[in-house]
């Protein structure tokens, strides 16, 4: 597997020149946009790292999983869907086209900026910074790793310039989809989006997905079943913005990307994958990362469908 990994890699380095590294966060802007790295966790604890797998990066939309997981165990599912649908978008992440026209103004899902927003206000606590903790905590333990932190130039970087999702949670709050202060909210969203991982941390967070919940080291449940069901059924449609079909169609697994760079993989009952490639494509999705998905689906028989 090591060999697969590694020359599915080496074979789809040169595409990441035919990507662009994301600028509307400035801070962003400065990512390696020829790295190209990946590891595979699979749910015996076996870890396979290749290519620029020591390429730190920030989780950006990654973190949209973790947060709908603890909105999903602190609310519960009706809670939940009663702000936030589960339906594919065919508009970019941050859009706000469809928010006035949606029944209830509802966003469309959990994984564009909209309802990503909606999920972290319903995490549970009081301020800011409880919701961030309890954001924090979840990543640390579904990664094993307590050193996780937020990178504050990104973060700072963010906050700075995140007038479109302000302007998206303003409107849900005048909308009376999000309760308290928005300010707040958007203050743990943008802390959210900046944690700082490798691509490690990720495989691991994706193989407990794929264990069903529970941690392959530890055999501690961490995800509820129920919970772990709908996420990974979100991901499948929902996971690759709008280009989530497609993916399914050529890689059919559930995933998540961010404007980071990375691609999280959950292969169920087998693995968790992670690749960073800081390079994306128009969507916002890694460019070399889709291609070594691509890759290794083909090469491991990957497919759920
Ligand atoms: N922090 C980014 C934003 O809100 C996340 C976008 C993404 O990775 O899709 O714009």
């Amino acid at each position: 597997m090591k060999t697969i990994l590694k020359n599915v890699i080496e074979n789809n380095r040169d595409i990441t020149k035919f990507g662009q590294v994301a600028t509307y966060i400035p801070e962003l802007a400065k990512g390696n946009r020829d790295a190209l790295g990946a590891c595979i966790f699979d749910t015996s604890c076996n870890s396979i790292l290749e290519g620029d797998y020591e390429t730190k990066f920030t989780i950006q939309s990654v973190s949209k999983v973790v947060t709908l997981i603890c909105a999903l165990i602190d609310n519960g599912k009706e809670a939940v869907f009663s702000k936030v649908g589960n339906e594919p978008s065919a508009d970019p992440f941050n859009s706000l086209l469809k928010l006035e026209i949606q029944e209830n103004h509802k966003p469309l899902n959990p994984f564009i900026n909209a309802g990503a927003i909606v999920c972290t206000s319903l995490v549970s606590g009081d301020n800011g910074i409880e919701k961030f903790s309890r954001i924090h905590n979840m990543i640390k333990k579904l990664s094993n790793n307590d050193d996780i932190d937020v990178n504050y130039s990104v973060y700072n970087s963010e906050k700075l310039t995140g007038n479109t999702n302000r302007a998206i949670a303003y409107y849900l709050k005048g909308a009376n989809i999000i309760e308290k202060d928005v300010e707040d909210i958007l203050d743990t969203y943008f802390k959210s989006c900046s944690i700082e991982v490798l691509v490690e941390d990720i495989a691991k967070v994706a193989s407990v997905i794929a264990n069903n919940g529970v941690a392959p080291w530890s055999n501690e449940r961490l995800i509820p079943e129920e919970v772990n069901r709908i996420v990974k059924a979100i991901m499948t449609t929902c996971g690759l913005y709008d280009t989530s079909g497609t993916f399914s169609v050529n890689v059919g697994v559930p995933a998540k990307s961010g404007v980071g760079g990375c691609i999280m993989a959950v292969v169920p009952n087998r693995m968790g994958i992670a690749v960073v490639g800081p390079a994306l494509d128009k969507h916002g999705n890694s460019i070399g990362g889709v291609k070594v998905m691509e890759g290794l689906s083909r090469e491991l028989n990957l497919s759920i469908f």
